[in-house]
């Protein structure tokens, strides 16, 4: 069944001179040296089209990093102006989208914690009323496509119509190599619902690892996914959270370089 949702094209709010498009960033803002050096080592490349950055983080267990909060808006600011970058940062109550508005955030993205449940998305959607900013909705952390397309749905009822969806893979019981199950049945039957909707592809959290991100990354291309959100960090190794998954700037430029693009039909 196709969703009546009122969508207007990725490239009335983002860039498409580069391709493929990626927005790309450390997972958290830790300091404002870390985030902008990373800023500056990532758009040397020439490669990105956004910077994103957590800067509240939601985390599964109390006690680990929780973000450094509303201070890292002025550094992301910062990095804004001295590299030309759009920025996107992680909203997860109303007072999130409020302050990243104020601090002249670009772009917004719900989390798949959020996306989880209907009164937080809610909250966000009544946040944004009578805003004009781009939204990328995760997919939930369980494999409920209802769960995504609601959200979709609220955001969109709120007069949200620059949006797109982020695939981030999907928390399951099984072991397997991958953090969050990839499960690109979800992603295709999410495109089915609302074609569109753009849909960027997440492989940092679907790896949770450096080494399978090209083989995700390469895959969501091969899909036609319209983007990738791929974490980087100026030293991975250091980094606050998500440390094995974080590329280095000159790692995700490579990655970027060994990536094809299908060719358009002709
Ligand atoms: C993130 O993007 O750093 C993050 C917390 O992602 P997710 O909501 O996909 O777990
Ligand atoms: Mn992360």
């Amino acid at each position: 069944m196709k969703l009546n949702l009122n969508i207007q094209p990725l490239s009335t709010w983002i860039s498409s001179d580069k391709q493929p498009l990626v927005i790309g960033g450390p997972c958290s803002a830790e300091t404002e040296d870390q985030l902008v050096a990373t800023a500056h080592l990532l758009a040397k490349t020439g490669k990105i089209t956004a910077l994103r950055a957590g800067i509240w983080k939601p985390r599964t267990r109390p006690g680990e990093f929780e973000g450094i909060g509303s201070i890292g808006l002025k550094w992301l600011d910062r990095a804004k102006q001295e590299t030309g970058l759009p920025t996107a940062v992680e909203v997860a109550t109303a007072k999130h989208v409020e302050e990243a508005l104020a601090a002249g955030v670009d772009i917004l993205w719900v989390g798949a914690r959020s996306t989880a449940n209907p009164f937080t998305v809610q909250e966000i959607a009544d946040a944004l009323k009578g805003v004009d900013v781009p939204v990328m909705v995760k997919n939930p952390v369980n494999p409920d496509l209802s769960l995504w397309i609601g959200a979709l749905e609220r955001i969109n009822n709120a007069g949200i119509t620059k949006l797109a969806g982020i695939h981030r893979g999907f928390s399951s019981y099984e072991k397997s190599a991958f953090r969050n199950e990839p499960m690109w049945d979800m992603a295709i039957a999410l495109k089915t619902h609302v074609p569109e909707l753009p849909i960027i592809n997440d492989p940092s959290h679907i790896c949770g690892n450096r080494d399978l991100i090209p083989y995700i990354a390469q895959k969501a291309l091969d899909m036609d996914m319209q983007g990738l959100m791929i974490e980087s960090h100026i030293d991975p190794s250091v980094a606050w959270t998500d440390a094995k998954q974080q590329l280095t700037p000159a790692a995700l430029a490579d990655l970027i370089d060994r990536l094809t693009l299908r060719k358009p039909e002709t």
